[in-house]
């Protein structure tokens, strides 16, 4: 299997063009041809944007909240973020991954960008599921920047790196199916504060999601 030789992002580009968009598109997906382990893994992301939504809305309505959805994927999280009344910026490094589900009417303006390019200001900044691709000597760069984007709040969800995580990864059951085309990898909680207390920030709220294969600490991140 390639890897994402130190967080190179061509690689990770060019396997969400074409591989890795199939696989994830199946699983983010409602088809039935998923294994268990990938079916395992829909359910999981799906309570990662369900308690995203939560976090979101707990405290005020979206109505008219700028939001920016970096690496946005098939849309997943950008959907029911527009139809809470955000506005939503969705973009992804991969044409492939999220120009099947966006665009039409009243839907997030969506630009195929890398989130290291991304510039402007937003209410709120959101990035689920992207640092795995990513090791920490390269999130934390993105991790600055995604806080340099937002005024009020950042959300970020990655895999945490636990022992017992550790050890499924090692075992190799994460990355199911024969393409196993890119590295997962792991983050330390006090690796992700380190890096936003760097920057100004501290960390509000955090959720946990676990499934049988599927891992995930989400985070909620204000300016200190
Ligand atoms: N956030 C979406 C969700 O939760 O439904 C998608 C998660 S998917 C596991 C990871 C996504 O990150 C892929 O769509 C991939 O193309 C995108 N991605 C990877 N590296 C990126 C980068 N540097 N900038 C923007 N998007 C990136």
């Amino acid at each position: 299997a390639e890897e994402v030789g130190g967080g190179d992002k061509e690689v990770v580009r060019e396997y969400f063009n074409s591989t890795g968009f199939e696989r994830w598109r199946k699983i983010y997906g409602e088809t039935d041809e998923v294994n268990r382990v990938q079916k395992d893994i829909r359910v999981g992301h799906a309570k990662t944007v369900e308690k995203t939504m939560l976090m979101l809305t707990e405290e005020r309505s979206l109505a008219g909240v700028t939001v920016c959805d970096a690496g946005c994927g098939t849309g997943l999280l950008s959907i029911p973020l527009a139809k809470e009344g955000a506005i939503v910026s969705a973009s992804d490094i991969s044409a492939a991954m999220a120009e099947q589900q966006l665009g039409g009417e009243n839907l997030p303006r969506f630009e195929v960008t890398d989130l290291e390019s991304l510039s402007g200001k937003y209410n709120t900044v959101v990035c689920l599921d992207v640092l795995i691709h990513y090791p920490q000597n390269k999130a934390d760069g993105m991790i600055a920047h995604l806080a340099s984007l937002a005024e009020k709040r950042v959300i970020l969800s990655f895999a945490p790196k636990t022992f017992y995580y550790d050890i499924l990864k090692r075992i190799g059951e994460l990355f199911p199916g024969p393409s196993k085309a890119t590295r997962a990898y792991l983050h330390a909680e006090a690796d992700v504060e380190r890096a936003l207390r760097k920057v100004g920030w501290k960390i509000s709220k955090r959720g946990l999601i676990t499934t049988q294969f599927y891992f995930s600490r989400l985070i909620e991140a204000v300016p200190m």
